[in-house]
């Protein structure tokens, strides 16, 4: 298997390079060159297998240059009860008859990210040993809250290897924060920037495709690579778990192979709901995919009017995981619904770069349409819901996840659409229990957010995870902040090379 890059047709390497490399030197994506099936009796036989297990099953398909004792060696390391809360790793948990929660936050750090940047180590372990020529790799991250933290747990003290992870200065919860500037290991640095999300994207990927940064790193025997969703070794373990739910809700009697579901996903940079397309293009029996963003609703509106325009007003959220106008992801969803058409890809990263917007042809956004459904809501209605669906049903979600069962139960008064629908639940609430303890009416009056905490469970007798609580009283390591032109400054400072 090879994989292609999104911008050129020349372009083709093994999947060892594509996971090292993390983005190709033209600024495209990696794509695989093709998508492998999934059959109906695997799924059969996937229902009586461990999650570790599956994770194999699956990313085999995709990593041939990998052996199978290496591939399962990588899930059984990222996929166990050491690294995660719940034996069934990526748990389902039934809101009510026919609408599934898939549980995504049990591993160290309470989100989602953790799914991919758990084993992305490993991936990266095995590909480096085959492509990097003995080079230390250095991981840079660009985050709007949790990939830094998943990436940095991760990758800490990893051999080889040093991570430097740049967030928002005020684009972050108070925990996702905290969790950052107290990460330990001896291989770690963590930098806010003055400004966004996309600021922090935009400069990490530049520092990536400067050529003369990329010589001056390998005068010292280093290279790049990324844990963004860029990377493939990102993506490619989280196609796994809409796989995993598929076989748990048939394991659980509640649909026989080959039924329909739907997948609703709360989206920021199109990583996760891509994963769920491309496990629908494996086979997997999905209908609609169901893409919800919260008040910065660029995708939304692309998604119904096939212009992509991010020259609009940037909010700050309630869900600020997704806060975020430039979904880089999408780029591989267009690639593929193109045809693999990387002029064309060329064309619109161009009048997105130099305009700030593009549109795709008629063609495209109906065949878009006619798989993905969209919808948005604001902060008001990401407070209600979670408040709703507490009351109603026991259930606590964060913001993110409450923006995409809003974005749901609208999407149903809308078709009555009575297909079984997974919704990707992203991160324990406890990551952001000041607004989801203001959303229940609870009492927000302390800076200290470990008070909050205990308030939150005091509330709703949820239990506080384990890692969220071991971090009151961590030392703060890094507190540096810097503007988004001094980024490519603070790695070399972090890498001592100038
Ligand atoms: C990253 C994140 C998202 C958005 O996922 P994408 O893959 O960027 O679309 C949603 N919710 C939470 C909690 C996240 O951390």
């Amino acid at each position: 298997m090879q994989y292609k890059s999104t911008r050129d047709g020349s372009a083709n390497v093994t999947a060892s390079h594509a996971i090292t490399q993390g983005i190709s030197k033209d600024g495209g994506l990696f794509v695989p060159e093709c998508f492998p099936e999934i059959t109906g009796s695997e799924l059969s036989a996937m229902t009586a297998m461990g999650y570790a297990k599956r994770a194999a099953l699956v990313m085999s398909k995709f990593l041939d240059d990998f052996t199978n004792q290496e591939i399962e060696e990588c899930t059984g390391l990222a996929y166990n009860e050491e690294r995660f809360r719940s034996p069934s790793i990526a748990p389902l948990h039934e809101l009510y008859d026919g609408v599934y929660m898939l549980e995504l936050w049990h591993g160290p750090t309470c989100a989602f990210k953790d799914m991919a940047l758990q084993i992305l180590p490993h991936l990266m372990r095995v590909s480096a040993k085959r492509t990097a020529g003995g080079k230390e790799i250095i991981i840079l991250v660009a985050t709007s809250g949790d990939t830094g933290k998943a990436a940095l747990e991760g990758f800490r003290d990893a051999d080889d290897t040093r991570i430097l992870v740049f967030y928002p200065e005020d684009g972050v919860s108070p925990m996702q924060k905290l969790q950052m500037i107290t990460q330990e290991g001896r291989n770690v640095a963590v930098c806010g920037i003055r400004g966004n999300f996309d600021d922090a994207q935009t400069g990490v990927k530049s520092i990536f495709t400067d050529p003369a940064i990329a010589k001056r790193l390998a005068a010292n025997n280093m290279m790049f690579s990324s844990a963004n969703s860029i990377n493939w070794g990102r993506l490619l373990p989280q196609i796994v778990y809409y796989i995993s739910s598929y076989c748990d809700l048939v394991a659980n009697q509640k649909i026989n192979i080959g039924d329909k579901i739907n997948v609703v996903v709360p989206t920021g940079n199109f990583g996760n709901i891509l994963a769920a397309y491309y496990s629908r293009k494996m086979g997997l029996p999905i209908a609609r995919l169901i893409c919800a963003s919260n008040r910065n609703r660029v995708l939304t509106d692309f998604i119904q009017t096939g212009i992509y325009d991010r020259k609009r007003q940037f909010y700050t959220t309630s869900s600020p995981s997704m806060d975020i106008l430039i979904s880089s992801n999408l780029e591989r969803l267009l690639y593929d619904i193109s045809g693999c058409d990387h002029s064309e890809i060329n064309r619109l990263m161009l009048d997105l770069k130099d305009k700030g917007r593009y549109k795709v042809s008629d063609t495209m956004a109906e065949s878009i349409q006619s798989l993905f459904s969209a919808g948005w809501c604001d902060d008001s209605m990401t407070a209600q819901t979670i408040r709703d669906v507490f009351n109603s049903y026991g259930y606590l979600c964060d913001t993110h996840t409450a923006v995409a069962v809003n974005v749901y139960q609208e999407y149903l008064k809308e078709t009555g659409d009575q297909i079984p629908a997974v919704i990707a639940s992203t991160a324990n609430p406890y990551k952001f229990s000041a607004n989801v303890l203001e959303a229940l009416g609870g009492d927000t009056s302390s800076e200290d957010e470990f008070k909050k905490m205990d308030r939150l469970q005091a509330l709703t007798s949820c239990e506080i995870p384990a890692p969220l609580a071991a971090i009151k009283g961590k030392p703060k390591r890094f507190e540096k902040i810097c503007n988004p032109a001094d980024m490519e400054q603070v790695v070399y400072d972090m890498l001592h090379i100038g």
